[in-house]
């Protein structure tokens, strides 16, 4: 969501004559976007605003800005504690950066951190930012309603808005179009979008209507307001890709409760059985807390057990950080001792491995339709790229053959719990 918003900031200033940099060291303007959803993200910018200080005393003309969450958090602060900081832009400010820039070069420093019920940035275009031109991202909704006691969320991001259906479907034309392959729907509960009565479904349907070329992922669904509708849509459509991340985040029903998630263990793995239903290929991956308020060996125990029951393909874990103002905070000690908290971690990390090596083990002597992505890290002869589904997928001796963006069918040969890894197979059916 910050990559797409950055690509927002730089479609921004990019129409006020800017142009972009990735070297520091060459820009007079630095924005850095940033995330509050854990201590240790906004730890991250303290000390990048250290190398900025560094930076500024060789060219004193550099204006730095702080935007997205932790500049919404902390306002006022972040000049105070950092005098490196000339700018400090909430993510519903965006519209008044050039304005900003002005009063800063005027030599006055700028803050604006209002938060909006109706901004959707819905008639901007980004400036798209990634190197490969395979897949880009388009926001579908800002902000969120939801409550869950852990999350800084709706008081960073403010009010969920829907942005209008029709600027979505523009947009997903427009990356079609420029040759984008793949493109990913985002919203914070994207099952709660709503355009005057447009619902997810129906988005989801227009959008692969009108680009049936591209492949459409989102995310993210909330387990109590993902519809069954959704997932008809889904397979429906062939370019809609069966996957979906659907964070747990406990699967204890009451850590869940304190958590105010609105569902139980029980209804969660319903929705999981109801997803493999329609959608007998999907990938499915979670986000998980370990170390909550109050979090007992017992609660704990429930997560692992329910992680088993879920045979997630993917999990992102987290140690549980409080944030300063959330329900959690207000209500309930952060009373797990960080040893416990990382002794939980490992667990979690320990039992996602396995589950993924499983669920990527029985994908081994398959045939994907794979979309390349990039040259592999490791070794440049090979690539990088993803299947229909969103798995991570290693094609041998590619590079010479095939370039960035296009699909090829693929012989999957072996598997390790991060990745695929196969070989270009020819006139397959998959490819034509
Ligand atoms: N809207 C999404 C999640 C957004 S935040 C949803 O409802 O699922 C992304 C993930 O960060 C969350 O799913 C959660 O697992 C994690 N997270 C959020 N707040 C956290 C906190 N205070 N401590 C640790 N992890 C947190
Ligand atoms: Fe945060 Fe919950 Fe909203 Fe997700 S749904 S952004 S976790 S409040």
């Amino acid at each position: 969501m910050n990559f797409a918003d950055s690509e927002l900031v730089a479609g921004i200033l990019h129409s006020e004559g800017y142009g972009f940099t990735s070297e520091p060291e060459e820009a007079d303007l630095v924005f850095i976007n940033t995330c509050a959803i854990r201590e240790h993200a906004e730890e991250k910018i303290w000390q990048r605003l250290k190398y900025f200080q560094s930076l500024k005393r060789r060219r004193p003309h550099l204006i730095i800005g702080v935007l997205g969450c932790m500049a919404e958090r902390l306002r006022k602060k972040l000049i105070e504690e950092a005098p490196v900081v000339d700018m400090v832009v909430g993510p519903d400010s965006y519209r008044h950066l050039p304005q900003l820039i002005r009063q800063v070069e005027g030599g006055t420093k700028a803050i604006h951190t209002l938060l909006s019920r109706e901004e959707t940035y819905a008639d901007i275009a980004p400036l798209r930012l990634s190197p490969h031109r395979v897949s880009a991202y388009i926001s579908i909704m800002r902000g969120c309603n939801n409550m869950c006691s852990f999350c800084i969320v709706p008081f960073t991001r403010g009010r969920e808005r829907s942005r209008s259906w029709q600027t979505i479907v523009e947009e997903a034309r427009h990356l079609a179009d420029a040759g984008y392959k793949e493109i990913t729907l985002l919203g914070q509960n994207v099952d709660s979008y709503n355009d005057n009565g447009v619902r997810f479904a129906q988005l989801l349907a227009t959008v692969a209507e009108a680009v049936p070329e591209a492949w459409i992922r989102f995310a993210t669904s909330h387990p109590k307001d993902m519809l069954d509708e959704v997932l008809e849509v889904m397979a429906s459509y062939p370019n809609l890709t069966p996957y979906i991340h659907l964070p747990v985040q406990s699967g204890s029903n009451t850590v869940l409760q304190r958590m105010n998630r609105g569902y139980t263990a029980e209804w969660y793995l319903q929705r999981i059985e109801t997803i493999r239903r329609y959608l007998p290929e999907a990938v499915i991956s979670t986000d998980i807390i370990v170390g909550f308020c109050g979090e007992t060996e017992a609660e704990f125990q429930d997560t692992l057990a329910l992680m088993r029951a879920a045979r997630f393909d993917s999990v992102y874990q987290f140690m549980y950080s409080e944030r300063p103002g959330t329900l959690a905070a207000r209500r309930y000690a952060d009373d797990i001792p960080p040893t416990v908290k990382q002794a939980r971690l490992e667990a979690v990390i320990a039992l996602a491995q396995t589950l993924a090596l499983e669920s990527n083990t029985r994908q081994v002597g398959t045939m994907q339709t794979v979309l390349l992505e990039k040259p592999a890290r490791r070794n440049p002869q090979d690539m990088a790229g993803r299947t229909f589904s969103g798995r991570a997928v290693i094609v041998r001796e590619a590079a010479s053959q095939y370039a960035p963006g296009d699909k090829i069918p693929v012989k999957i040969t072996e598997a390790t719990s991060a990745t695929l890894i196969g070989y270009a197979a020819h006139e397959h059916p998959l490819c034509a």
